[in-house]
């Protein structure tokens, strides 16, 4: 007999498991399946987020910043320290504790919801009267029985053709979190946001860190300027980045791993390293999902195709996070989830792809909403530009990291914020206020006339707003 529901969720990631919350506070009966195992086989939901992606590389990052400060920057604040060594194998276990404490909130966030959790892998079996029927394969097999469908099955780690992860040498985001000494030697190759935090965290351990990048400008995506200094302070750090490289063959030695490869002048070079972590993308995942038996239409890159709202080609089956088209990131994929709920339950759930943050948490940290400078140009959009340096700013000489700055841009016309990127202490924090005002649709004026607390990195934003009107009281 198959337990019955209004609202089954596959995928318990921040996409699903969110969806599952709301759907439950709205009122539906919701199941939510998700297959990740901890290392004792037990559920471990949270998704690749909690388990293998933010949580724990923003753990590792602090860590490795910890050990940064000590080396480089205690003394500049009067403080002695000598024989400064890290201990990885504890650095993983907190790491892994950090893991497992949101693992387990999201386990009581279920009960407390009334959320039923089934640890397994959940596939279609067939299309029955007013839903569809759900096979959930795990330590007990079930079947289900939903009247609305959403997927959030997430996405996996993109191989090089021909060099598949072995986790041990060639390495995804899973392996590169786990591993459990620092390596003499490491490359990277792929200068996204994976690369860039993975190659920082090693690097500020020890490592001597090589990232190769296909494409010849490094962050394309980023403002070009707040690129630029971001690139500046990563080359005065040691992080060496080569671009427009051709990556050719990978051997795995019994020493590691030799990556041949032609750089920017068409040199033909290769570099043995003792490890390689491959950040080249995510491909979104529908493995086991069984989409045939239901005839769920899928886009060429394996993405389940949606509408704007998450809608499927099925009726009653929504699709959300990283399975689906847009930016693979978790705040996008929860925002999608309860939009979902929402719709399901007749309300108008909405999500603004124009004031999606983005953040790469390397040290300075980049963060950044809306349109770049490049695009506004490519756009054919006038615009007004502010910036205003952390040098300037009194907060950031304290803490004593002065590096980047605070970018404004405004439409020339009527000063709406059209974006605003950040490199620097705390970006990823900064830039929260950005996007309030971008979803307000506030002018470059509004935050300049807005009180900011002294001294706070937030007066940068202030004066950032404030220089797009060339008016910086303190530049
Ligand atoms: C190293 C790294 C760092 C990252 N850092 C950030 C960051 O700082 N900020 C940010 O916003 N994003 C970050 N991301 C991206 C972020 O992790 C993803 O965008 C986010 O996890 C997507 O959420 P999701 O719910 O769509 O899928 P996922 O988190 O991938 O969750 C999918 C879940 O579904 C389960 N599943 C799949 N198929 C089935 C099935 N058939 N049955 C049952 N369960 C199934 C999986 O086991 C998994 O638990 C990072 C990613 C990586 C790899």
């Amino acid at each position: 007999m198959s337990k019955q529901f209004d609202v089954i969720v596959i995928g318990g990631g921040p996409g699903g498991y969110i969806a599952a919350i709301r759907a439950a506070q709205l009122g539906f009966q919701v199941a939510c399946i998700d297959e990740w195992k901890n290392e004792k086989g037990g559920p471990a939901p949270g998704g690749t987020c909690t388990n293998v992606g933010c949580i724990p590389s923003k753990a590792l990052l602090q860590s490795s910043e910890h050990f940064e400060q000590a080396n480089h920057h205690f003394a500049d604040h009067g403080i002695k320290v000598s024989d400064v060594s890290i201990d990885v194998a504890k650095m993983i276990g907190r790491k892994d504790t950090v893991v497992k404490q949101n693992n387990d909130g999201i386990l009581y966030l279920f009960k407390k919801n009334k959320v039923s959790f089934f640890h397994g892998r959940g596939s279609f079996a067939k299309a029955v009267e007013g839903g569809y029927e759900i096979q959930v394969a795990g330590s007990a097999n079930e079947t289900l029985t939903g009247k609305q469908i959403i997927i959030a099955t997430g996405s996996n780690a993109r191989a090089l053709p021909g060099t598949p992860f072995d986790e041990v040498k060639v390495l995804s985001n899973d392996g590169a979190l786990r591993i459990n000494a620092v390596p003499k030697k490491l490359a990277l190759i792929g200068s996204g946001v994976i690369g860039l935090e993975m190659g920082s965290v090693w690097r500020r351990l020890g490592s001597e860190v090589t990232i190769l990048e296909g494409l010849p400008t490094f962050l394309g995506a980023v403002d070009e300027q707040i690129a630029k200094e971001a690139k500046k302070a990563f080359d005065k750090q040691g992080l060496k980045i080569e671009l427009g490289v051709k990556v050719g063959e990978i051997k795995t030695t019994d020493a590691g791993v030799s990556v041949a490869y032609t750089n920017a002048k068409g040199e033909a070079l290769s570099l043995d390293v003792d490890k390689l972590i491959v950040s080249i993308g995510r491909v979104p995942n529908t493995i086991g999902l069984n989409v045939e038996a239901v005839g769920l239409q899928l886009d060429e890159r394996g993405a389940i195709v949606v509408d704007g709202d998450c809608k499927t080609n099925l009726p009653g089956v929504w699709a959300v996070g990283d399975v689906v088209r847009g930016p693979m990131l978790a705040h996008k994929a929860e925002e999608e989830g309860v939009a979902v709920a929402e719709r399901i339950a007749g309300q108008h759930g909405h999500v603004n792809f124009n004031t999606i943050p983005w953040v790469i948490y390397t040290s300075p940290e980049i963060a950044w909403v809306g349109r770049t400078e490049q695009q506004l140009k490519a756009d054919g959009v006038k615009y007004k530009a502010g910036t205003f340096p952390f040098l300037a700013n009194g907060r950031a000489r304290a803490l004593g990291d002065t590096t980047g700055m605070v970018k404004f841009l405004a439409d020339a016309t009527t000063d709406e914020i059209l974006g605003v990127h950040i490199v620097g202490p705390m970006a990823s924090e900064l830039i929260a206020e950005a996007v309030v005002a971008m979803e307000f649709k506030a002018s470059a004026e509004d935050i300049a006339r807005i009180c900011h607390a002294h001294p706070s990195l937030s007066e940068a934003t202030k004066e950032a707003a404030l220089a797009v009107d060339k008016r910086t009281l303190n530049f």
